[in-house]
């Protein structure tokens, strides 16, 4: 029978506390042992919530009973809490982004090996269902050929101030919300894009970007465009995908939206629009015969899942689904992306 499996987290702060909660909500699978915040108000607040507080990370790594160890703390921190975690013989879950540049994640790989320890990453909205919606239209052929995707987040809030809004910390939209939307990005297409031209924006910070507009070419010819912004007042679309037959739209994280598809030719001439500086066929709406409007697909998609797999892992029973690849491939494309932005270029893959 497989075991139940304990999981620590380390720093208590907005996701320490999100882990805390979905750890709890799977008894029999998994069970939070306890939290670690380097600040004391913070463990404090802890046990008022009812959770064990550790009093030192040290205490942490020492307590036997724990096989994992889940790392919800500055980006800039990653890297030497997982080898930390590794070299006492538990398994590593570190937040996104994994960490700051290749080179470090090679050396959190390289613990990994070195100690026999588990290391992975939460990539947790690869359980997004508008992200599952979009991966299911776009490979469904119900559009024809897929030529372009469009994924997108839009705020209007700037940064959170604080240390998301400084360089050494790893703050910065790309590492933020970015890596999200490229991980999303290389689950639906399974494999490498061919180029990438991004710019970088600086509305509200200078130190680290506040959003980026990536546009990745993969060797089909598909035109993959992701974006983060956050001094959008009026959101565009989370999703967009543009097939030769059809075109699907995913307004929102509650998968609002439709698809509509082309169903017959058309017979008569486009009937032109009339503008200002004259009229025009090329613009103008399809006949209503000719096409076809359909609601969005609904996909049941279950966060626990994540912890599952953990459980399953640590029980043998599974492989890790965040694999030591994946997060070489999004690495390179954040790093891609920087260098893009400097230089004003395409950058080849
Ligand atoms: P936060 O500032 O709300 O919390 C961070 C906490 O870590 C603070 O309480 C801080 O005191 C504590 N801390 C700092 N250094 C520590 C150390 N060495 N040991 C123990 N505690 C320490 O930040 P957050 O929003 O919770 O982000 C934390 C991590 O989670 C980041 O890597 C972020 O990118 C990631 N995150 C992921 C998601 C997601 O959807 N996967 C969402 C939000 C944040």
């Amino acid at each position: 029978m497989s075991k139940v499996v304990r999981v620590a987290v380390v720093g208590y702060g907005g996701m320490g506390g999100w882990h805390t909660k979905r750890l709890q909500e799977i008894p029999g699978v998994v069970e939070l042992a306890g939290v670690y915040d380097i600040k004391p108000e913070r463990n404090k607040a802890a046990e008022e919530n009812g959770i064990h507080a550790y009093s030192s990370f040290e205490e942490l790594l020492a307590d036997k009973t724990v096989d994992v160890v889940t790392v919800a703390i500055p980006n800039d921190q990653h890297k030497k809490v997982c080898i930390q975690v590794m070299e006492a013989g538990k398994v590593a879950i570190s937040e996104k982004p994994v960490t700051l540049c290749t080179a470090d994640l090679e050396e959190m790989i390289a613990a990994s090996k070195r100690t026999g320890s588990v290391f992975t990453v939460h990539q947790n909205r690869r359980w997004d269902e508008d992200f599952r919606v979009a991966e299911k239209i776009a490979k469904s052929g119900q559009l024809g050929r897929v030529f372009a995707i469009q994924s997108r987040v839009h705020g209007s809030r700037g940064i959170p101030g604080d240390w998301r809004n400084t360089k050494a910390q790893g703050g910065g939209m790309v590492l933020d919300w970015g890596v999200h939307l490229l991980d999303q990005m290389n689950m639906m297409m399974g494999k490498m894009p061919v180029s990438v031209y991004a710019t970088l924006s600086n509305v509200t910070n200078e130190e680290v970007d506040d959003g980026f507009t990536a546009t990745f070419k993969f060797d089909n010819d598909l035109v993959f465009t992701v974006e983060v912004g956050t001094s959008n007042f009026i959101n565009l679309p989370r999703w967009y995908v543009e097939g030769l037959n059809g075109t699907a739209v995913i307004d929102d994280f509650q998968v609002n939206g439709k698809i509509v598809i082309a169903t017959a030719d058309e017979e008569h001439d486009a009937v032109p629009i009339v503008t200002a500086a004259g009229l025009t066929k090329t613009m103008a709406p399809r006949t209503p015969e000719t096409i076809s409007e359909l609601p969005l697909p609904r996909i049941d998609c279950d966060i626990h899942d994540y912890y599952r797999n953990i459980a399953a892992v640590v029980n043998g029973e599974a492989e890790q689904i965040v694999t030591h690849d994946q997060q070489r491939q999004l690495m390179k494309l954040m790093e891609a992306i920087f260098e893009s932005a400097e230089k004003n270029q395409v950058v080849y893959f």
